[in-house]
């Protein structure tokens, strides 16, 4: 059963759950998971239903838990559960949600655990009132920051870093909302990109490096009626809702939506933009519009840019389904070898799974992708995927496609060797799990049994996004673009031992 936590749900008594439930990871290791994903909408009669409909289209951003919080200008009601979006909004919970503001939420933890009560929105009572806070990235000052609230006698609800930006509105100093918000902002370091909420009025702000997209649409109101507008994630999401795009948040600034219109502020400027470059290569949608290009454009670029890096003669190029799709579409494209799908995902893979008893070899990889033998037997293949964490995947999937019959596989990696952790949001190994990270690529070829392997260059991935110099590339280089404020919590992530 889907477990869910109400707050100021009218009607409904508002329980802490007993327990701290947590759902078990994805049965595959060695993939990167998404961050989070958020939403929010200013005014709209359906708020909640339009906001439902946002965190779907921003599923794969987080599988962990979901929320949707509403005002109507007097409550603010939140509901937030452990699991899918459709799963734990059912129509009977989303009627549960009155107002015609909301924000929304969903969540893969990357700081705190994934028990419900760090699900998000996180809805707070402060001395400026009611504020519900939905947030994606991580904060890289959070201990120092939380030790000093926590000095000065605030009240923690959860473990997510992101209660740390509430919690410091409701500190600050400052007379207005609206300047407790950038005063609170800027004193947090990090990657953000958050919507809030109070009874009235909608707020969404980005770091000032920029590390994870946020834009700004517009439903275009009909007969007279005001504009309503959105913001989320990812431009994939205005979709559903008809929503034209209308801009980015640009890093470093606050926007507020209220019955005054909007409002944009920079609450911090002078700082270099360092957008996150693997929302790029493999997070984002590739229908989503992010940091100013289209995804689809940038993979399909990628791909193009590895073909001429690294041909090989093959008879047939293969993605590894579904992020390494488009990226195999370009080196396709580029080299004049045939495309075609030798591998199928199965897309209805639960969390759970009930294992044969006697153990299968590759059993959880099998599970997820299934080679199409007609087309791989006899054949020289070049698979192309997004990356190699810790390897043990990618040897699997190349012993999948050998079984199969392929003569040759060459692996074909659209972007450089992973070699260092992130600690802007996505949640990845420490640098001694890193295969790249302790491994020359011909150490790496040869573990992963594959007839030959390459990576895009880094200049090559940053001419595929561009050739804009806007972007992160810490994974691939270690120059972390922030300071280390809390040193003794990254020091033994990065540590090689
Ligand atoms: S370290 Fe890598 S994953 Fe993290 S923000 Fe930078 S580019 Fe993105």
């Amino acid at each position: 059963m889907t477990e869910r936590l109400y707050q100021g749900v009218p009607g409904i008594e508002e329980t802490i759950p007993s327990s701290r439930t947590a759902i078990a990871r994805e049965h595959d290791p060695d993939a990167l998971h998404e961050e989070c994903g958020v939403a929010a909408i200013y005014t709209h009669p359906e708020a909640a239903r339009q906001v439902y409909l946002m965190l779907y289209a921003l599923q794969h951003r987080g599988q962990e838990s979901a929320g949707i919080a509403t005002a109507d200008g007097h409550h603010l009601s939140n509901i937030k559960g452990m699991g899918l979006v459709a799963d734990i909004f059912t129509e009977e919970v989303l009627q549960k949600l009155p107002g015609n503001l909301a924000i929304g939420h969903t969540r893969y933890s990357t700081t705190g655990d994934s028990a419900l009560l760090n699900a998000q929105p996180i809805r707070v009572e402060s001395t400026k009132g009611l504020i519900a806070i939905a947030h994606n990235g991580n904060l890289v000052n959070l201990g120092t920051i939380r030790a000093k609230l926590e000095r000065a006698g605030a009240f923690f609800q959860t473990t997510s870093d992101s209660e740390i930006i509430v919690q410091l509105i409701a500190h600050s100093n400052a007379t207005t909302l609206v300047d407790a918000i950038a005063d609170s902002l800027s004193q947090v370091d990090g990657a953000f990109s958050v919507v809030m909420m109070t009874r009235d009025r909608i707020f969404a702000a980005r770091d000032p490096r920029g590390f994870r997209p946020l834009s700004m649409g517009r439903i275009v109101g009909e007969d007279g009626a005001p504009d309503v507008f959105v913001f989320a994630s990812e431009t994939c999401a205005f979709d559903l809702l008809r929503a034209e795009y209308v801009r980015d948040v640009e890093p470093g600034e606050l926007v507020m939506v209220s019955p005054d219109g909007i409002t944009s502020r920079k609450y911090s400027t002078g700082v270099p933009q360092t957008s996150c470059i693997f929302e790029h290569v493999y997070f984002a949608r590739p229908d989503s519009r992010i940091f100013g290009r289209w995804v689809q454009e940038s993979r399909e670029k990628m791909g193009r840019q590895l073909a001429r890096e690294s041909g090989v003669p093959a008879d047939l190029v293969v993605p590894v389904p579904d992020s390494g799709v488009t990226a195999a579409l370009g080196y396709a494209a580029e080299s004049g070898i045939p495309f075609n799908f030798g591998l199928i995902r199965n897309h209805y893979v639960g969390r759970t799974f009930i294992e044969p008893e006697q153990r299968v070899r590759d059993f959880g990889v099998k599970l997820k992708l299934n080679p199409v033998r007609n087309l791989l037997a006899g054949k020289r293949i070049v698979l192309v995927d997004d990356s190699i964490i810790r390897g043990t995947t990618s040897r699997k999937i190349i012993r999948m496609v050998r079984s199969a019959g392929a003569k040759e596989v060459h692996l074909r990696i659209s972007c450089p060797p992973t070699t260092s952790p992130c600690f802007y949001g996505v949640d990845t190994p420490r640098k001694k799990d890193l295969i790249a990270a302790n491994n020359t690529i011909d150490e790496i070829c040869s573990f992963i049994e594959a007839d030959s392997l390459a990576y895009l260059s880094l200049d090559g991935m940053l001419e595929a996004c561009g050739g804009q110099p806007m972007f992160c590339t810490a994974c691939y280089t270690g120059n972390y673009p922030t300071d280390w404020v809390d040193v003794d919590e990254i020091l033994p992530a990065m540590a090689e031992i």
